[in-house]
């Protein structure tokens, strides 16, 4: 066969028939002890991938501890599945032909270009022009013959950025997004390969393109958890990208609104060289802030707020709303006993669905009648409590029947259908109040937009995970910067049960460098990152006992007394994960901490090499987890 490495095959295995990767040829069959079978067929004319990609593809299954085969098929188009989300376009005002940088985006520019290789950070409020930054950097790197990766979130969240990366970078663009079939996948992938596109555009996984000579990769909303992959290979594109621009020589452009502790460290550190841009440049300001203290108010939406948006309407402007909970309500429970309705499978509870007339699980999809009675005694003392968006816009109803009101969340846009026909009607006028969950917190840019309301700011804060404050900090701040992007009147005004709380009032006062302080500190002290790093194990299965006894059983062999004396390493658990429950599998958690990573990764690597699973019982083992629960 005219086998080569890069290409795949169709080989027998046991009984079946799998799907291989060449990734050596050449081999002395006499030479070898075993028998081997024949290739059945090679499904590739042309390689895929080449001595480079193999290279990446060992370092992703050493980093993050999976097989070889696994790493490769993550890589590679028709590889893995990724999940979809329903298209959600954006609707930016187009880029002014003519603009003219402004002192900060030149001297950003200037300053990434001075240098041939390195990690910059683009720290810029949001608004400012950080894409007109990456943009034009990208233009020079292009026209040196060199290829560029644009890093995204969410690719079906950046139509705009697409369309104007597509208008100044033409047929030479390539763009990776998850609606893409395998075989379209794989036609991008060959267009990448061959050199003739040499700008790729995509989500997380757009890291491992194969661009020919790499220049640049840019991470824009570097701070987003979106990068870390929350299935096997646990990756964060973040640190895929350091590792290639540092192997390929090329230039790292990391990019946000609200770094990620882990960024500001290593800006603040000197380890990453950052620029700032403070200023809006499309004509908008600043908006300004309002703290609610809904202890004060019995409804939803308080009364300032109710105010505000009715002054918003009548000037003839816009209102976003923003809450992070789809459903009605969050908890049905018995006001006698304390009886919570929660889901069978998972340890959540149920979220009431008012237009469905349903409790519905979040995590898993399970879903079942509210009750009239309390089911555990009796009592006919029952309700909800805890509100989501539904709620919110059945109340936002009943205070304001005149006006126009739309809800955009994952639940409105299956009963719906239509995003982009919803946002668009809201961008010609004819909604006054666009209601939603994520989906409006971020890459929306509506210039009739002067409001912006944070229903409840709490809501991560409870979480029982370190970057709880973090998350809600980010948040708070980036829904913020939806209103005042074009004009220079914004207001924000953010409801919340906590006012005291300090990531909510530094959120509100724009005190990030105050908040950057602050969480370092803590951080310092416990050893959490960026400081030390963190190793999550979690054991799950369906029979509890096994489970438990399995973790113990690990942490007992896992043996830290061997390691150097400054590692500073702490086994914490095993422990029932926050998230006790998914899908009908109990999950316990074992977590390492450490000052001195690299021993402890050799360690903890032999130990998963040596672990035996009993059956019934999987294992999933992260490294620099991003998510505790
Ligand atoms: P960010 O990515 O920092 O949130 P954007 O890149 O979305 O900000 O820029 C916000 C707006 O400012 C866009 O409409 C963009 O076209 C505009 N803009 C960018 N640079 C300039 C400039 N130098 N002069 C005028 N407008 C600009
Ligand atoms: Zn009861
Ligand atoms: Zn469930």
């Amino acid at each position: 066969m005219d086998a080569e490495v890069g290409m795949r095959v169709k080989a027998p295995f046991g009984r079946r028939k799998l799907i291989g990767f060449i990734i050596s040829t050449g081999i002395d069959i006499s030479e070898l002890e075993y028998k081997i079978k024949e290739i059945e067929r090679l499904i590739d004319k042309q390689p895929l991938y080449g001595q480079s990609e193999i290279a990446l593809a060992r370092w992703i299954s050493e980093m993050y501890y999976c097989s070889l085969g696994e790493a490769l098929s993550i890589m590679l188009p028709g590889g893995k599945r990724e999940s979809r989300i329903p298209a959600l376009e954006d609707f930016e005002i187009p880029p002014n032909k003519e603009l003219i940088l402004s002192d900060e985006q030149r001297a950003a520019i200037d300053g990434i270009l001075a240098e041939s290789h390195g990690t910059f950070y683009l720290y810029g409020i949001t608004g400012s022009g950080k894409t007109e930054v990456f943009l034009q950097i990208a233009r020079r790197i292009i026209d040196e013959g060199l290829g560029v990766i644009y890093l995204v979130p969410e690719i079906s969240l950046t139509h705009q950025l697409t369309e104007d990366v597509r208008a100044r970078f033409g047929s030479g663009v390539a763009v990776l997004h998850s609606g893409l079939t395998p075989s379209q996948k794989l036609v991008e992938w060959r267009r990448i390969r061959s050199g003739e596109a040499e700008f790729v555009i995509g989500a997380r996984s757009a890291v491992f393109a194969p661009v020919r000579k790499l220049g640049l990769i840019i991470i824009d909303e570097e701070h987003e958890g979106a990068y870390k992959s929350g299935s096997k290979p646990r990756y964060n594109a973040r640190q895929v990208a350091m590792y290639r621009a540092g192997v390929e020589k090329a230039r790292l452009i990391m990019g946000s609104a609200t770094p990620s502790m882990e960024a500001w460290h290593q800006v603040d550190t000197g380890r990453i060289k950052g620029f700032r841009l403070g200023k809006r440049l499309a004509g908008g300001a600043v908006p300004t802030v309002e703290l609610i203290d809904m202890r004060k108010y019995k409804t939803c939406i308080s009364k300032p707020l109710e105010e505000e948006i009715k002054k918003t309407y009548e000037e003839g402007r816009q209102t976003i709303l923003f809450l992070n909970r789809r459903g009605f309500s969050y908890f049905f429970h018995c006001r006698s006993c304390g009886y919570e309705s929660r889901c069978r499978n998972c340890s959540v509870s149920l979220t009431y669905h008012k237009q469905r007339n349903k409790l519905v699980c979040h995590y898993c999809g399970y879903s079942e009648q509210p009750r009239v009675v309390c089911p555990e005694c009796g009592s006919l003392d029952v309700g909800y409590s805890g509100f989501g968006t539904e709620m919110i816009e059945l109340e936002l109803n009943t205070l304001f029947p005149k006006l126009r009101i739309e809800r955009v969340d994952t639940d409105s846009v299956k009963e719906k259908g239509s995003l982009k026909d919803r946002l668009q009607r809201f961008k010609n006028g004819e909604i006054d109040i666009l209601l939603g969950t994520q989906m409006v917190a971020k890459g929306l840019n509506f210039p009739g937009v002067k409001l912006v309301g944070i229903v409840l700011a709490d809501t991560g804060l409870h979480l029982p995970d370190f970057r709880a404050y973090e998350r809600t900090f980010n948040l708070i701040v980036q829904v913020s910067g939806r209103a005042g992007r074009y004009f220079p009147d914004g207001k924000v005004m953010i409801q919340t049960y906590k006012p005291e709380n300090e990531a909510i009032r530094m959120a509100a006062d724009g005190m990030l460098e105050s908040f950057y302080r602050r969480e370092i500190e803590i951080r310092q002290e416990l050893g959490f990152p960026p400081f030390g790093r963190l190793f999550r194990l979690v054991f799950r299965g369906k029979n509890e006992e096994r489970v438990i006894a399995s973790a113990e059983d690990f942490a007992f062999r896992f043996d830290i007394d061997g390691l150097p004396e400054d590692s500073n390493t702490e086994v914490l658990g095993p422990a029932e994960c926050p998230l006790s429950m998914i899908s009908g599998n109990f999950r316990y958690q074992i977590i390492i901490r450490t000052d001195n990573f690299k021993p402890v990764h050799s360690l903890f690597k032999g130990a998963l090499a040596q672990y035996n699973l009993p059956s019934g019982v999987y294992i999933e083992a992260d490294v620099d987890p991003v998510s505790l629960l």
